[in-house]
């Protein structure tokens, strides 16, 4: 069964959940989710993302009306836990609507992220 968390704070959601310390920052992409504005359905499993994401130069990429996907990976240094978030929006002109946000901290996304060169 996939775990996940649904961002618990906003503040807090680059922190490492077992020592409670702010996490580093160590890759970022972005990606297309394929799905078109008017027809987003949340999905919080791993395996979804895994299916579906598409990998992205640069927003401009993105066509219109089309979500987007952000994927930050954070590494704590002091448990070497690491933390992936994704962020779900929608690219309208200059601004960003953001859906949803989900953290996977148990390596559900780690095989993909390995195949997409974000994470070694
Ligand atoms: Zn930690």
């Amino acid at each position: 069964m996939g775990v996940f968390n649904k961002i618990r704070s906003k503040f807090h959601d680059d922190w490492c959940s077992k020592c409670y310390t702010p996490m580093r920052e160590v890759n970022r992409k972005l990606f297309m989710l394929p799905m078109m504005v008017g027809h987003y359905v949340s999905h919080d499993k791993a395996e979804y993302y895994k299916k579906n994401l598409v990998p992205v130069e640069k927003k401009a990429d993105i066509p219109t009306g089309m979500y987007a996907c952000g994927v930050i990976v954070y590494h704590c240094s002091d448990c070497s836990n690491h933390v992936v978030k994704l962020s779900i929006f929608l690219p309208v002109r200059n601004q960003e609507q953001y859906e949803d946000a989900y953290l996977f901290e148990h390596g559900e996304l780690d095989d993909f992220l390995k195949e997409q060169g974000i994470l070694f």
